[in-house]
């Protein structure tokens, strides 16, 4: 059986990365470290949903234009790159409705359906900004991390394939919700919830270890890959960070776009709102 899996880019700075933001220096590279992902995308043929950082897009309208002209989804990252966890309602409705006002301006419409927290900072404490996201016309959502791994984000007990999201408990289906949740779709063995399809742990894992896990979800369901342009870039600026920042950070930056072709090679993807057919 063929799975079509869903493909997703959150297109921002470097700098953007929690572990590393704060640094003096903010050279754009979004540009030049997007190119190959595109170019590769075109070559293999697939589509993928980009969830832009606003002010990104701000500073580089043709990157959007070109990543709309060729038929990727474009979503939202926020207009700043700021945690949700960080934000009352009003700043997020601000947010978005920044994202949602440059998004106009370049592409002449804004139909955003797809939406992703930076860091995955939606939970059960912010879960208010489900309705919100609904209020702006979104369709889903995709920023639940259904396991706890990571001392930043993660949700235990959570769905871990596509869902109705609940607006009262974010771990529960609501058949009458009108926003969709696309989870990240970990790895589940002895009893463990792995996560491989994305960000460190795609490039920290063995590439022959990625295409017997992912192809092991594949048996019964689809999973969402997230990557980020930096972290397949090899200028992307490395800093002295803690041993653990710096391991999170840059570990595997120099084969991560040889292993995102890899999965294009192996996997068939599409944008997120295809996969779960929101057109
Ligand atoms: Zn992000």
């Amino acid at each position: 059986m063929i799975v079509m899996n869903a493909l997703s880019i959150d297109l921002e700075e470097w700098y953007h990365s929690e572990l590393v933001e704060g640094r003096r220096s903010r050279t754009s590279q979004a540009a030049e470290a997007t190119k190959p992902i595109l170019d590769l995308l075109d070559q293999y043929q697939t589509k993928a949903s980009f969830f832009v950082v606003g002010e990104v897009a701000e500073q580089n309208p043709d990157l959007i234009q070109s990543i709309f002209q060729r038929g990727h989804e474009i979503g939202c990252h926020t207009f700043s790159h700021k945690l949700v966890w960080n934000l009352d309602e009003s700043h997020l409705r601000g947010e978005l409705d920044r994202f949602h006002s440059i998004m106009q301006k370049i592409l002449g419409k804004a139909n955003i359906k797809g939406f992703r927290a930076p860091c995955f900072s939606i939970d059960n404490r912010n879960k208010w900004a489900l309705k919100v996201l609904s209020d702006f016309g979104y369709q889903y959502d995709a920023s639940i991390f259904p396991l706890k791994i990571n001392p930043l984000y993660g949700i235990r007990g959570a769905p871990t394939r596509p869902y109705r999201i609940s607006f009262e408990d974010v771990r529960k289906e609501d058949p009458q919700s009108p926003l969709m949740e696309f989870p990240l779709c970990p790895l589940k063995i002895a009893g463990l919830r792995i996560p491989i399809s994305g960000g460190f742990y795609l490039r920290a894992l063995p590439q022959s270890f990625l295409h017997w896990g992912l192809g092991r979800i594949n048996r019964s369901q689809p999973f969402l890959v997230y990557f980020h342009p930096w972290e397949g870039y090899e200028k992307t600026p490395r800093f002295k960070l803690p041993f653990y920042n710096r391991v999170i950070s840059y570990y595997g930056i120099s084969s991560a776009l040889k292993k995102f072709e890899f999965l294009l090679r192996r996997f068939r993807f599409a944008r997120v709102d295809e996969v779960l057919d929101l057109r």
